[in-house]
């Protein structure tokens, strides 16, 4: 299938930049509403921009007729290119997100949430996406203790699909509080359902594609998806 890549779509703290990609089938201001794929969150879980680049790379040689879909395969360029959790002003873009429950508080550098909620470059950019497009679904690729965290009903559905083929448990809940979290704005401010896939941290990056490749495929050959 046909790929467009906007290589400079956004630009990072340090002023990388973010690439943004999308399908032929997606259309900016449609009323067929994309599912949206990060990667790279978290510049310390190479595990996840893994796994994005494995999707594309799936998608573009692929001849099925998919739902449409855009994919930020890095959206921590500054954090990746340091192999450290935060981008390039210290501050945890899964703190930043401006929800309600947005906190100031934080317990240790890494989850510093920045001076005020959507502070940073990066999620800046990433919510006026959000806003315009208004995504049908949202799912991120993380790494830490393997499991599948759905918020919001609507989106139980696909996470059971990235639960069954990778055998990771299926949570409702990641288990501790993420004031200013993606699933904080998106679910409970925006009614988007976010998945949040959590692979094995250090798992061997050659493995990766193969946990989630069933699910993914499943999530974007679904029909309903397409209406
Ligand atoms: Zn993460």
């Amino acid at each position: 299938m046909s790929i467009t890549r906007i290589p400079n779509w956004a630009k990072s703290a340090k002023n990388q930049d973010i690439s943004l990609l999308f399908s032929d089938s997606f259309k900016f201001k449609s009323e067929q509403k994309p599912i949206l794929f990060i990667g790279g969150v978290h510049g310390d879980e190479p595990e996840g921009v893994r796994l994005a680049e494995e999707l594309i790379l799936h998608l573009e040689n692929s001849t099925q007729k998919y739902a449409p879909w855009v994919l930020i395969p890095c959206l921590n360029p500054d954090g990746y290119k340091a192999k450290q959790r935060t981008n390039g002003n210290g501050v945890d873009l899964n703190r930043n997100y401006p929800s309600k429950n947005w906190s100031k508080e934080f317990s240790k550098d890494r989850y510093y949430p920045g001076p005020r909620p959507g502070s940073e470059p990066e999620i800046q950019a990433l919510i006026q996406f959000i806003k315009e497009e208004q995504p049908r679904l949202i799912v991120h690729f993380h790494s830490w203790e393997p499991c599948i965290v759905y918020a919001g009903e609507p989106g139980k559905v696909d996470a059971k699909r990235l639960s069954d083929c990778s055998g990771y448990e299926l949570k409702d809940d990641i288990g501790y509080p993420t004031p200013g979290s993606l699933s904080a704005f998106g679910w409970k401010d925006l009614k988007i359902p976010v998945i949040c896939i959590e692979e094995q941290e250090g798992e061997k990056l050659d493995t990766i594609w193969s946990h989630f490749a069933k699910g993914l495929e499943e999530i974007l050959l679904d029909e309903s998806l397409r209406k």
